[in-house]
């Protein structure tokens, strides 16, 4: 097979701050009346896994050129960056990649994050998501280092599935362990993200559903999505939420219950004789760009307002030109008060092939 190599430095493409803007006492709001709530900050665009779906082997083979070190954002400058946007409203942070775990002593950067207080004098709340293949190892250390909790992806029960989807070899059985090891550390209750592909992984739903079931781990299906332009996306391959739900009431009775919280991303159900709940995460089927409260930190400093951007704003440039928080703060405002982006809620066959950020990059 050919390999196509997409330069990062391409994917990364940026566009320019709008004037910037003196932040209002409250939180801002976009265009579309959200505020600014979560900020997910992609640490590494490097993975051990090839999943299908995120960075297929064909593309992110072994020349891909990764970024280099110096062009990643330190982690003082990635906790310098987090403190503007806590002072901004920002209230929640996940760490994410790429595999978040490979860069190198990322429990050094949980503490730096962990120790931000939002302006009520909470801590922020600090969260992760990873493969899981180095969970085992590192989940005590993240606790210590003042994580609170852990998002593991496992897309399968059974290894040949689980392995054609991450096409890296990885077997089911370690995940599992870094799942419980992250349960046994108090990062819990632990969520499992399962991304779930017509015709790969659709007969491991139910097999899912069974083993987490009563465990206090709470599962999540994904509708796969459109990220990045190397992933092959086509309708066809998506299996709509509702149908999962269909899926599972059938043998485990479901209930619908509220969000924890305006703006929570997976819908929830619980089973309704008590064993816990699962949750459905309906990008594609059921948009909710409406309730979007999430910014997103590129592994090389670029911000971006929406998970299908094709550009963003170059925020590692303001902290490497000496610009005083202040400054980087009234860009956040102008940033955000100019953002529109409702993407999911305009997907069509054609937007679906745009050159997109890929979400190893971005992060998911
Ligand atoms: N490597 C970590 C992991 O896999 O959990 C963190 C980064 S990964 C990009 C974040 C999440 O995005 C994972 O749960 C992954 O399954 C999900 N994801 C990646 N590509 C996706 C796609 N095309 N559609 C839906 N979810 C996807
Ligand atoms: Fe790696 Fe996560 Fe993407 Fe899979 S989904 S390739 S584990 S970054
Ligand atoms: Fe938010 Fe963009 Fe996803 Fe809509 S498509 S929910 S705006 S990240």
């Amino acid at each position: 097979m050919t390999e196509r190599v997409i330069a990062l430095v391409d994917a990364g493409r940026h566009k320019p701050l709008p004037p910037p803007v003196k932040p209002v006492a409250g939180p801002t709001r976009d265009r579309l009346g959200r505020t600014l709530r979560d900020l997910r900050i992609s640490v590494t665009d490097r993975c051990n896994f090839r999943c299908v779906y995120c960075m297929p082997k064909e593309v992110f083979g072994k020349d891909y050129p990764y970024l280099a070190h110096d062009q990643l954002l330190s982690f003082e400058e990635i906790a310098r960056l987090a403190k503007v946007f806590v002072a901004h409203g920002v209230e929640k942070i996940r760490l994410t990649g790429g595999e978040p775990l490979l860069r190198k002593n990322v429990e050094r950067l949980v503490e730096m994050l962990a120790a931000i207080t939002l302006p009520s004098g909470e801590r922020v709340e600090l969260t992760l998501t990873s493969n899981g293949s180095l969970l085992a190892k590192k989940a005590r250390a993240l606790k210590d280092a003042g994580l609170r909790r852990v998002t593991v992806s496992l897309d399968a029960l059974d290894d040949p599935t689980f392995m054609a989807m991450n096409d890296a070899d990885f077997p089911v059985a370690k995940v599992l362990a870094g799942i419980e090891a992250a349960d046994a550390a108090g990062l819990a209750p632990v969520k499992v993200n399962m991304v779930v592909k017509r015709g790969v992984n659709e007969h491991s739903i139910l097999p899912m559903a069974r083993r987490f079931k009563g465990t206090g781990h709470v599962l999540r299906f994904i509708e796969f999505m459109d990220v990045g332009a190397t992933n092959g996306w086509c309708m066809d391959d998506v299996i709509a939420s509702r149908e999962i739900i269909r899926m599972i009431d059938a043998e485990m009775p479901l209930e619908p219950i509220d969000p924890n919280y305006h703006g929570e991303v997976a819908e929830r159900w619980r089973y309704r004789d008590g064993s816990g709940e699962i949750g459905v995460i309906s990008s594609v089927t059921q948009a909710f760009c409406r309730s979007c409260t999430r910014a997103r930190i590129s592994t090389e400093g670029m911000l971006y307002t929406c998970l299908f951007a094709t550009s963003g704003y170059d925020f590692r440039a303001l902290l490497r030109e000496g610009k005083s928080d202040a400054e980087i703060r009234a860009a956040i405002a102008a940033v955000w008060g100019a953002r529109d982006d409702r993407y999911s809620e305009i997907r069509t066959a054609e937007t679906a092939k745009e050159r997109k950020i890929e979400m190893s990059y971005i992060g998911g």
